[in-house]
Protein backbone atom coordinates (compact mmCIF):
# COMPACT_ATOMS: atom_id res chain seq x y z
CA UNK A 1 0.00 0.00 0.00
CA UNK A 2 1.52 3.30 -1.10
CA UNK A 3 1.25 6.89 1.00
CA UNK A 4 -1.83 8.09 -1.23
CA UNK A 5 -3.89 4.97 -0.21
CA UNK A 6 -3.07 5.42 3.21
CA UNK A 7 -4.34 9.32 3.65
CA UNK A 8 -7.72 8.69 1.27
CA UNK A 9 -7.86 5.59 3.85
CA UNK A 10 -7.27 7.69 6.91
CA UNK A 11 -9.88 10.41 5.49
CA UNK A 12 -12.53 8.04 4.55
CA UNK A 13 -12.10 6.93 8.55
CA UNK A 14 -12.78 10.40 9.83
CA UNK A 15 -15.83 10.77 7.74
CA UNK A 16 -17.43 7.41 8.44
CA UNK A 17 -16.43 8.41 12.43
CA UNK A 18 -18.54 11.84 11.35
CA UNK A 19 -21.31 9.17 10.30
CA UNK A 20 -21.46 7.14 13.01
CA UNK A 21 -22.93 10.12 15.09
CA UNK A 22 -25.71 10.89 12.46
CA UNK A 23 -27.27 7.37 12.99
CA UNK A 24 -30.59 9.49 11.19
CA UNK A 25 -28.60 8.71 7.78
CA UNK A 26 -28.98 4.48 8.24
CA UNK A 27 -32.87 3.40 7.34
CA UNK A 28 -33.19 -0.37 7.87
CA UNK A 29 -33.81 -2.33 4.74
CA UNK A 30 -32.45 -6.25 5.80
CA UNK A 31 -31.79 -7.77 9.05
CA UNK A 32 -31.28 -10.95 10.47
CA UNK A 33 -29.73 -11.64 13.86
CA UNK A 34 -29.76 -14.54 16.43
CA UNK A 35 -30.77 -13.73 20.00
CA UNK A 36 -30.39 -15.87 22.62
CA UNK A 37 -33.74 -15.49 24.90
CA UNK A 38 -34.62 -17.16 28.62
CA UNK A 39 -35.20 -20.58 26.82
CA UNK A 40 -33.70 -20.85 23.32
CA UNK A 41 -32.05 -19.63 20.69
CA UNK A 42 -34.71 -17.19 17.85
CA UNK A 43 -33.77 -16.08 14.69
CA UNK A 44 -35.53 -12.58 14.62
CA UNK A 45 -35.81 -10.87 10.90
CA UNK A 46 -36.24 -7.83 9.02
CA UNK A 47 -37.12 -8.49 5.69
CA UNK A 48 -39.77 -6.68 2.58
CA UNK A 49 -41.00 -4.02 5.52
CA UNK A 50 -41.88 -7.28 7.48
CA UNK A 51 -40.29 -8.29 10.85
CA UNK A 52 -40.17 -11.73 12.30
CA UNK A 53 -39.33 -14.69 14.84
CA UNK A 54 -38.99 -18.17 15.02
CA UNK A 55 -40.75 -18.50 18.46
CA UNK A 56 -44.35 -19.51 19.40
CA UNK A 57 -45.51 -15.90 20.47
CA UNK A 58 -44.83 -14.38 17.11
CA UNK A 59 -46.81 -17.01 15.36
CA UNK A 60 -49.53 -16.59 17.19
CA UNK A 61 -49.55 -12.88 17.56
CA UNK A 62 -47.23 -11.25 14.64
CA UNK A 63 -44.82 -9.51 17.38
CA UNK A 64 -42.82 -10.87 20.37
CA UNK A 65 -40.56 -9.53 23.44
CA UNK A 66 -37.56 -10.81 20.69
CA UNK A 67 -38.43 -8.79 18.11
CA UNK A 68 -39.78 -5.95 20.62
CA UNK A 69 -36.30 -5.78 21.98
CA UNK A 70 -34.36 -5.64 18.86
CA UNK A 71 -36.77 -2.63 17.89
CA UNK A 72 -35.59 -0.99 20.34
CA UNK A 73 -32.09 -1.56 20.36
CA UNK A 74 -31.97 -0.59 17.01
CA UNK A 75 -34.11 2.36 16.99
CA UNK A 76 -34.78 3.78 20.37
CA UNK A 77 -30.83 2.44 21.17
CA UNK A 78 -28.94 3.30 18.04
CA UNK A 79 -30.89 6.11 16.48
CA UNK A 80 -31.30 4.75 13.32
CA UNK A 81 -34.08 5.29 10.89
CA UNK A 82 -37.25 3.08 11.17
CA UNK A 83 -37.95 1.85 7.26
ZN1 LIG B 1 -39.93 -14.06 19.39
Amino acid sequence: MNVEEDSAIVAKRKKAHRYTKEPGRVTLREFRVTMQSEHAQREVSFSNEIWSCTCDFYAMRKTCSHVMAVQEMLFDNLGIRRP
